[in-house]
């Protein structure tokens, strides 16, 4: 139902103006506020009884669908997360998280403390379903009722929360880490309740490493320790995931050193996009292109973006300053991203520095002749690429800290990589 027809159906029901009714629905709905707890309220202020009394229907999870408006349903509480929003200038509680039984799962807000944890059976009465990214997700309010079950739901699922930094996704609310952490530095930044210091850094465990922040400083936190997590919260940071504390998340110090992993996961491409941006991963694929804006560039001295016929977009008319870059499209016969190379590895692709790269522009009369020569050097070649892969509105680029010729029969595979791209 769209917020029409809601706003159709209460005003009728209510005998008021149906233009109130919906700037008063839009306006709660703005607020992330669910649309049955939106109509409730509005029904309150125009003075209309509190609930409608239906029956909700008992269903397994797999057939809960956003057609339905409330359900009753028997669940394994598989993590909780909690979180404070700001609503009407007040802070509330709420907790997100996953609820399972054998059929799926399935994520849930609950707007009140109903005391279930990780781990629980329990019965839930009344839970409303709103649509969250096209999924349905269930909503626990004040007209919900949550028992604790008779016998254990046993769900094909890992219960707890617990994860390792390679399976945490953006979005992901409740989750539980045991990580080491490789650096950290305190930061002020201007909150919403004015300066705030804040920790950032990086954690790293077996798999893989991640950016994270602090919001309410732990001493727990410094380079080098070991320390269990609860109550993260994963966002997405510069096109990456990140892992986030928040005034519920606790720190434990552990007494076992967690391992860390040297190497970065190596993937397919398509997976690693999928994952919707990796700060440390490896693909190996195929040159296919060096795109324009390779080789001699020059750069904004102001903002360090690379500017055009002397014309920053920012400052107007700069004198440049020159710079080497290489992007370079990689593909692996799953899917394609842009490698980026800065000054460093490009000299050493390149064979020479910056004032390598300006006597041979010089002496061709043209700039072309180095990213000329780069190309000749990596297109149809097979790379290995380490860095960190965003991937946002500007595309999928993974910007280079390591970039080698891959050594296993290059020509076989670089071969076939082409022959998949072409078919
Ligand atoms: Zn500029």
């Amino acid at each position: 139902m769209d917020i029409d027809s809601h706003a159709e159906e209460l005003a009728s029901a209510l005998g008021v103006d149906k233009t109130e009714v919906k700037d008063d629905l839009e306006n709660l709905l703005q607020y992330s506020v669910p649309i049955d707890e939106a109509k409730q309220s509005v029904r309150r202020k125009h003075g209309g009884g509190t609930t409608e009394s239906v029956t909700p229907e008992s269903v397994s999870i797999r057939d809960i669908s956003t057609e339905h408006n409330s359900v009753n349903v028997t669940v394994r509480v598989l993590n909780v997360g909690t979180r404070t929003i700001r609503y009407q200038g007040e802070d509330n509680t709420i907790r997100e998280g996953t609820f399972a039984d054998e059929t799926g799962t399935i994520s849930y807000t609950s707007w009140q403390d109903f005391g279930f944890e990780a781990g629980d059976s329990i019965t839930i009465g009344n839970a409303n379903i709103r649509e969250w990214d096209g999924n349905p997700e269930l909503n626990l309010g004040a007209n919900t009722t949550v028992a604790f079950a008779d016998e254990t739901v046993t769900v094909p699922y890992a219960v707890g929360g617990d994860a390792t930094l390679l399976e945490l996704e953006p979005g992901d609310r409740g989750q539980n880490v045991e990580v080491r952490v490789l650096a950290v530095e305190t930061r002020t930044i201007n909150g919403r309740d004015g300066e705030t210091e804040i920790l950032s850094g990086v954690l790293a465990d077996e798999t893989t490493k991640l950016p994270f922040t602090d919001w309410q400083p732990r001493s727990e936190i410094e380079p080098g320790a070991s320390i269990r997590i609860e109550d993260t919260y994963i966002r997405e940071f510069r096109g990456v995931p990140s892992v986030n504390l928040s005034e519920f998340s606790t720190v434990t110090s552990l007494e076992t050193p967690v391992q860390v992993t040297e190497n970065a996961p190596r993937m397919a491409i398509a997976d690693a996009l999928d994952a919707g941006g990796m700060y440390d991963v490896e693909v190996v694929g195929t040159v296919l292109e060096v795109r324009d804006g390779s080789g001699l560039i020059e750069r904004c001295p102001e903002c360090g973006r690379v500017i055009q016929n002397g014309q920053c977009r920012s400052h107007g008319a700069v004198e440049g300053k020159d710079d080497l870059r290489i992007k370079a499209i990689i593909d692996d016969g799953t899917d394609a991203l842009t490698a980026i190379l800065g000054t460093e590895l490009t000299t050493t692709v390149y064979g020479g520095d910056i004032s390598d790269a300006k006597d041979a522009a010089r002496e061709a009369m043209d700039k072309e002749v180095v990213s000329s020569a780069i190309a000749e050097r990596l297109e149809g070649r097979l790379y290995r690429v380490r860095g960190n892969l965003s991937v946002d509105e500007y595309g999928a680029n993974l910007n280079a800290d390591e970039f080698e010729r891959f050594a296993e029969s290059p020509h076989d595979a670089a071969t076939a990589a082409l022959l998949e791209v072409e078919q």
